[in-house]
């Protein structure tokens, strides 16, 4: 088959993408996928015991957004999820975020009570106040909780997971962790909380099966690229390609490195199965201060299977590095004004050439959730499906 499409990547974006030019657009897509399978990072399997497991870490959907909903739905039966987790401060297991009840787990009852009403007089029922606007408050009681949930809850976990140093942690990244003046444990608000019923990978596959739609795994798509930036003319196996193509890599690999590389941080996941019926009372457990992991996530919790094992998997957070297998995944873009300005050279160069649309946490050099990426996808389509 001749592809009218190129897709690069079968994650959310690009699986969106593809299903979308291939059903509703009636064109002949050709999905490149670097690694053994598709999926993305929300690739999951079922292992030995049915226990669905996910490979690229915990994946908990959730969305507000009533158009990803309805897209998604058209794919999978939904499992209802709402997620929750606690974290192990002091040898105790509390809920996170911070709210009343994590109050009422570590003071005296009469002090949670005390404390408590004094943040509902202050900011008010539900409200989320940041940490950094507790730790300045002008009531000792209100800044004394400021430091404690900055000192036990957030600053080594936040080493930890970006590798830095307390004092490098900037205030825009304190100020965005909230204390939450309300007894709801749930990690999100969002209308929609759920997990495919069958796990996301048969939920891809059902995306992608549409016969239009052909799929390569273990293919490396930047080998088989060549980009002329003198002429704007992009060239697939070396010959010259019009349709098209919409990059869900890695920008700074597109164009071999010319402007540097991106930084990134990455995770190395130790995955245990253990002959328990459950490891944890809850699906995550955050560890902020003694282990060098950040957190144990047990998989049962989200899709319930009946079974003597239970598979967990602890998350060390590292550097990236691209040349190293152990630690060449890229996860999370690291946010400074420097990295944005050379994402931002790589994007000017992506704009020489009239086929070529790229999106996705990779792309974009941004943090998404998996709704967005759908959300950005179904709009990419609507606005390039036009001048077909
Ligand atoms: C640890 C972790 C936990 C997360 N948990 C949640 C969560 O609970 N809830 C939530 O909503 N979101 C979560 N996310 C975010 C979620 O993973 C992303 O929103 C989603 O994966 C974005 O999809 P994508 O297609 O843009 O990227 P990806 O899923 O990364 O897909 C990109 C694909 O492109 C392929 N590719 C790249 N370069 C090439 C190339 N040169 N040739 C061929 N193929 C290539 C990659 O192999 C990959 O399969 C989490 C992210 C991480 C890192």
């Amino acid at each position: 088959m001749k592809p009218d499409v190129i897709v690069v990547g079968a994650g959310f974006s690009g699986a969106v993408m593809a299903e979308r030019f291939a059903s509703v657009a009636n064109k002949h897509v050709l999905v490149l996928e670097q690694r053994s399978h598709i999926g993305g990072n929300c690739y999951d399997f079922k292992n030995e015991h049915g226990i669905v497991v996910h490979q690229y870490g915990p994946h908990l959907f959730h969305t507000s957004k009533e158009q990803v909903w309805q897209y998604l739905s058209q794919f999978t039966e939904w499992h209802r999820y709402e997620h929750e987790v606690l974290s192990r401060v002091d040898g105790n297991l509390v809920p996170l975020p911070f709210n009343l009840n994590t109050l009422d787990a570590l003071y005296p009852a009469e002090e949670a009570k005390r404390i408590a009403s004094l943040l509902v007089n202050e900011y008010g029922r539900d409200a989320k106040v940041p940490i950094l606007k507790l730790k300045q408050s002008e009531h000792d009681t209100l800044r004394a909780l400021g430091q404690l949930v900055y000192d036990k809850f957030f600053v080594n976990y936040t080493v930890k997971q970006w590798g830095c140093k307390p004092e490098d942690i900037s205030p825009e990244v304190t100020a965005r962790v909230p204390v939450v003046i309300s007894r709801d444990n749930r990690y999100f608000h969002d209308h929609y909380q759920a997990i495919p019923s069958q796990g996301y990978t048969p939920m891809f596959e059902a995306m992608l099966s549409h016969q239009n739609i052909e799929v390569e795994l273990n293919c490396n798509a930047v080998a088989r690229l060549r980009l002329d930036a003198g002429s704007g003319a992009i060239y697939f196996d070396g010959e010259r390609f019009d349709g098209k193509i919409i990059f869900t890599g890695m920008l700074d690999a597109l164009f071999d490195y010319v402007a540097g590389e991106l930084p990134y941080r990455s995770l190395k996941f130790k995955y245990e199965t253990l002959p328990v019926e459950y490891y944890q009372p809850a699906t995550t457990v955050n560890y902020p201060n003694e282990e060098a992991f950040t957190r144990i996530t047990e998989f049962k919790h989200i899709l319930p299977v009946t079974s003597a094992h239970t598979t967990i998997v602890k998350e060390y957070p590292q550097d990236f590095d691209r040349l190293d297998p152990e630690k060449n995944v890229p996860y999370y873009p690291v946010f400074t004004d420097q990295n944005q300005a050379s994402h931002q050279r790589y994007q000017h160069q992506c704009n020489q050439f009239a086929n070529l649309h790229v999106l996705g946490r990779l792309a974009d050099y941004k943090y998404y959730n998996m709704d967005d990426a759908v959300a950005n996808a179904l709009a990419m389509f609507e606005r390039i499906a036009t001048d077909l």
